[in-house]
């Protein structure tokens, strides 16, 4: 299982860990792992600090193009002001890492910190299938949408709104989605019911193809 792609149209619903004995993908919340001080995020509209969401390790649960873990920050600073939902403004970051460093070292205060919850993944679900179903046998698309709205590793943006995938600047196609967020698993500050996507950029090789972008409940 080691060298198996996931494929694009496989997700991995997203779970607290509860056993010794589950496979640990990453962790919501808490203090992230392997962060310097000088790699800590900052907001490029406010400059404050950033504060951590989640931090995912590349498995057969994810394809992160090489890199060996993302990490996930968002301004929390001036209570929306600095457009932390946006893509492209810098009030959230997707920070890529190609070694994995599980040590802990000291971080700015933030003002926010969530609890930490170590994550595990169910079963694959093939996505394509689902669609399939909506297609060939009827199943109302609502519904099916509606079993693929929770924390997952991933598969299609179940969109609350519009469908907001980012475009690669090379202009060359959409982005494809890492990771879905909700507030179930913790209550990230992005309103009750907010989602929020993490998306790479397939074109670009850098350490900047992640994006991140919410939309509110
Ligand atoms: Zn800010």
């Amino acid at each position: 299982m080691g060298d198996m792609k996931p494929s694009a149209w496989l997700s991995y619903r997203l779970r607290k860990a509860t056993q010794e004995s589950d496979s640990i993908v990453g962790a919501y919340g808490g203090h992230p792992r392997g962060i310097r001080s000088h790699q800590w995020p900052r907001c490029r509209v406010c400059g404050s600090p950033m504060c951590h969401m989640a931090q995912i390790d590349a498995g057969p649960w994810i394809d992160l193009h090489g890199f060996a873990r993302m990490s996930v920050f968002i301004c929390h600073a001036t209570g929306g002001r600095c457009e932390d939902w946006d893509p492209w403004k810098g009030a959230n970051k997707v920070l890529l890492q190609r070694v994995r460093d599980d040590n802990l070292y000291d971080g700015p205060p933030t003002v926010r910190v969530y609890r930490r919850v170590k994550l595990t993944v169910d079963p694959a679900i093939d996505e394509a299938a689902v669609m399939r179903d909506v297609r060939e046998r009827g199943v109302p698309l609502k519904s099916a949408l509606q079993g693929l709205k929770h924390d997952k590793l991933g598969g299609g943006a179940v969109w609350l709104h519009n469908d907001d995938t980012p475009q690669s600047p090379s202009g060359q196609g959409p982005m494809r989605m890492l990771l879905q967020m909700t507030t179930d698993v913790v209550t990230f500050d992005i309103t009750r019911g907010g989602m929020a996507w993490v998306f790479i950029d397939p074109w670009d090789p850098s350490e900047d193809a992640g994006r991140l972008l919410w939309q509110g409940g």
